[in-house]
This record gives structure tokens, C-alpha cells and sequence, in this order.
């Protein structure tokens, strides 16, 4: 008989707090996560010795904020009806020589700019159809999650022979940042929480270098509280054995293999380039740039716009948050300068964002 899931959770928790060898920290890489454990309040329940820390799960949080500067002086043109997933209107720019406290997509909205909130990238085409004399960016922000859905609109573009519409990509993918922060001396992880929504389309396999080559446990876990326990619980059972392998603890949904009909939708469109993350910097192979036979619907191609060197929000230490490097609380803006009502930081503006749901009263980190 399938136990009651508080009676699940209840044995998970009693299995975690059994640990009583070395201090083990375990990181989760997916804002999904981050929320999820923070409403269920479940730090509280893992024992002093093993911790769960948030890393760079959250897109929004990982776009750096040249990105934002690039956005914001494309919706400037008088030419352009500028879409985009709600969270990135607030993410402040680093052009405060031109406002001030700091210029956002909602402030340029607010100045005139033609910026519209959407909640799928299928908006944009219908935007685009619905008014040919405009110009309509879309801005492609995300993991493997999202970028087939934005290749997909891209193809439909090309098939329809739509010629007014376009991406500012910014499209990540997340096994490279994980390889990046296993070999990190900053920040000991002893084992990741996988990401559920991208595995479902990668498929385990991705995660299998971080085991093999840096020795780091990696379970992949669905989003119920008890789901997360689970994970959590697999990740100090394998620390235990001294061993480190890919489990997948969310089998209803991530397959092996993943979703190839999705990855070749994205590969069609996308090829691996190079990427800037916030806080992580730039990292080889881990961004998805447009094929040049796409070049058209890349608006960064088809737009020329020349910024200054961004400069990170001062005093805003979302890159140190995004490392799992400290706790929002340690940044001497949380809660004085930087609330979700006046945020400095993008960390403080996404829903899946460390500090915003820190704020919230809900916990993450140490
Ligand atoms: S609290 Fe605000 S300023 Fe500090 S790291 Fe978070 S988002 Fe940045």
C-alpha cells in the first residue's frame, strides 16, 4: 500500500535527520524548487548537518544585465512592440545615467514604449500577424524548458513568411553551470538536486559527468514537498555509500532519454555558443544562439543597438545569491533598499527569485 504522503514525508524527514557524518550541503539548480521547498518550509525540517542551498535555477536571475540594457533600448525604438514573460518588465538595467532609481521595461512602459506582457512566445506571433507594420521582438529568456517552445515559434515564423517578428535570446542550459559550480572551491556541494522541468526534456543522461567526472551525487526530483524530501533523502543515502550516480526520483515524469522531439525542435533553430550568467560569468557551450539561417528572426542581428560595458546594480549581490555563495539575507540591501516593491536586484523582482521569496518569509539557504 502507497503511504499517505505526511506519513511519506514524516519517514523521509526522520531518515534525513539520521545522518550524523560530515556536514553535507546539496544545492537545487531550479527556481521551481526553490519555491516549492520555501513554502513547505522545508529547511526547517532537514538537520543541522545537511543543507540545502539554491544555485542558478532561476532564468530571470541568470540574465545578465547588459541583457536588460539590450531590452530596454530596443523597446526605446519607436518601431517596436516589445514582448515579454511578466517577471523581466521589473529587472532593473544598469543605465542609471539615464534614470534613476533604475530603468525597467515597466518604466519605459510607462514612458510610452510599446511593451506588452505575455504568457506563452505564441503571443508574439499572433501580435505579429495581427499588426505587420510593426516590429515585434519577443525576449527569449530560459533553460531547456523553454527555448523548443521559442524555436518552434521561430519555425512557425519562417514557414508563415512572417517578416516583423523576432527573439532577443538569452536562451541557457544548465548542465554546464552545474560542471562549472561541482568544480568551484568556493562553495563545497556535495550533491545536486536536479531539475525537474529540464530533465524532462534532456533526459537523465546530462547529469552523468557531474557524477562520473566530479563525483557529485545528482538526483532528480518532482515538486511536492515530499518529492523534494525524497530527493533530498537519495542525495544523503548515496553521500553515505560514498557514492555518486545519476537517480531519477521523478520517474512519471523525465524518461530516459528525455524529449527528443523537443531537443530536435531546438536544434533546428538553435546551436550552442558561448554565455554570459550573472554572478557565474561566461561560460563555454552553455547558451543556445540562432543558426544563421535563422539570422532574421534574431533581433539581435536585425536590430543595431550600441550600449556602454552594463554595470551590475551597486551593492546588489545577486551573483554571490546565484552561487549558493551566501544567503539573501547577508546583502546589506535585503530588505533596507531591496524589497519586491522596490527591488534592486533581479533575485529580489522573479517569482522564483532566492531573495524575493526570502523576503517573502519563506526560507532558502543556509
Ligand atoms: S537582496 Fe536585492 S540587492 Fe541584495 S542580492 Fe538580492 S536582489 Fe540583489
Amino acid at each position: 500500500m502507497t503511504p499517505a504522503p505526511g506519513d511519506e514525508a514524516r519517514a523521509l524527514v526522520a531518515s534525513i535527520g539520521r545522518w550524523d557524518g560530515r556536514p553535507l550541503t546539496f544545492m537545487e539548480v531550479c527556481g521551481t524548487h526553490t519555491m516549492a521547498a520555501a513554502r513547505a518550509g522545508l529547511r526547517s525540517l532537514l538537520p543541522p548537518k545537511v543543507r540545502l542551498v539554491s544555485g542558478p535555477g532561476c532564468p530571470v536571475c541568470v540574465t545578465p544585465v547588459g541583457y536588460v540594457d539590450h531590452a530596454i533600448a530596443l523597446a526605446a525604438r519607436p518601431e517596436i512592440t516589445l514582448v515579454t514573460f511578466g517577471d523581466l518588465v521589473r529587472v532593473p538595467g544598469s543605465r542609471r545615467d539615464l534614470e534613476a532609481p533604475a530603468p525597467t521595461l515597466a518604466r519605459a512602459k510607462a514612458r510610452g514604449a510599446d511593451v506588452r506582457v505575455a504568457y506563452s512566445p505564441l503571443e508574439a506571433l499572433a501580435i505579429a500577424r495581427a499588426e505587420p507594420a510593426r516590429e515585434v521582438v519577443f525576449l527569449g529568456v530560459g533553460f531547456e524548458t523553454t527555448a523548443p517552445t521559442i524555436a518552434a515559434v521561430v519555425i512557425a515564423a519562417a514557414a508563415e513568411g512572417l517578416a516583423n517578428v523576432s527573439v532577443l535570446g538569452a536562451h541557457k542550459t544548465m548542465p554546464e553551470a552545474m560542471a562549472l559550480l561541482a568544480a568551484s572551491s568556493e562553495l563545497t556541494i556535495d550533491g545536486f538536486l536536479c531539475p525537474g522541468h529540464v530533465s524532462i526534456v534532456t533526459g537523465p543522461e546530462v547529469y552523468a559527468p557531474l557524477a562520473d567526472r566530479f563525483h557529485k551525487p545528482c538526483v532528480i526530483a518532482g515538486f511536492e514537498p515530499v518529492e523534494i524530501l525524497r530527493g533530498v533523502d537519495a542525495l544523503v543515502r548515496q553521500a553515505a555509500a560514498g557514492r555518486a550516480f545519476v537517480e531519477n526520483a521523478y520517474p512519471g515524469a523525465v524518461r530516459a532519454g528525455g524529449n527528443p522531439r523537443a531537443r530536435a525542435v531546438q536544434d533546428e533553430v538553435f546551436e550552442p555558443c558561448d554565455a554570459s550568467w550573472r554572478g557565474l560569468g561566461v561560460i563555454p557551450g552553455s547558451g543556445l544562439a540562432m543558426r544563421d539561417r535563422f539570422a532574421r528572426f534574431d533581433a539581435a542581428r536585425r536590430f543595431d543597438v550600441r550600449l556602454p560595458a552594463p554595470r551590475e546594480p551597486r551593492g546588489c549581490r545577486c551573483g554571490d545569491v546565484l552561487r549558493g555563495a551566501i544567503d539573501p539575507t547577508e546583502c546589506a540591501l535585503f530588505g533596507t533598499s531591496c524589497t519586491p516593491d522596490t527591488p534592486d536586484g533581479a533575485c529580489m523582482v522573479s517569482g522564483e527569485g532566492s531573495c524575493a521569496a526570502r523576503w517573502q518569509n519563506l526560507e532558502i539557504g543556509p
